[in-house]
């Protein structure tokens, strides 16, 4: 289990210090900031979403390694998702996060490593943030998301 702890620390750091698609989107249709007040985690998230498939998507901001990480890993797996289809991924990592049930590494896949998160609730909302803002910049809305 420890090898498998160290393995998701190394995923996560790899993540944060390199995250992938950290970019502006100059072509998007989509878009949503959040912010983490309780830890000072800032996301700019914009989508390219054509005929309810995300095309495209990249984030730009500033955060601790559980925020970015996680917004580097679920930009990853978002490109050729329904958004139906990443509702339901938002609810497998909401669950995989906050403990309420039992990981499902197979439909998570990468974002499996945030298992650990659950056990500190603290880190729960940097874990999240770049998830609701996703939320937020599919429904439409663009206020600010805040985790408060
Ligand atoms: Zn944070």
């Amino acid at each position: 289990m420890s090898d498998l702890r160290d393995l998701y620390q190394e995923v996560i750091l790899d993540h944060h210090r390199r995250p992938r698609n950290f970019r502006k989107l100059e072509d998007a249709n989509r878009r949503a900031d959040g912010f983490n007040p309780l830890c000072g985690d800032k996301i700019h998230l914009y989508l390219r979403v054509e005929d309810g498939i995300v095309r495209d998507v990249g984030f730009e901001g500033s955060g601790c390694a559980i925020s970015t990480a996680s917004a580097s890993l679920m930009t990853e797996s978002l490109k050729g998702k329904s958004q139906a289809e990443v509702e339901a991924l938002f609810g497998q990592f909401h669950d995989l996060v906050t403990g309420k049930s039992a990981p499902d590494p197979a439909g998570l896949g990468k974002l499996a490593v945030f298992a650990g998160v659950r056990e500190y609730p603290v880190r729960v909302k940097c874990a999240t943030l770049a998830w609701h803002t996703l939320r937020a910049a599919l429904q439409g809305s663009l206020e600010t998301v805040a985790t408060e």
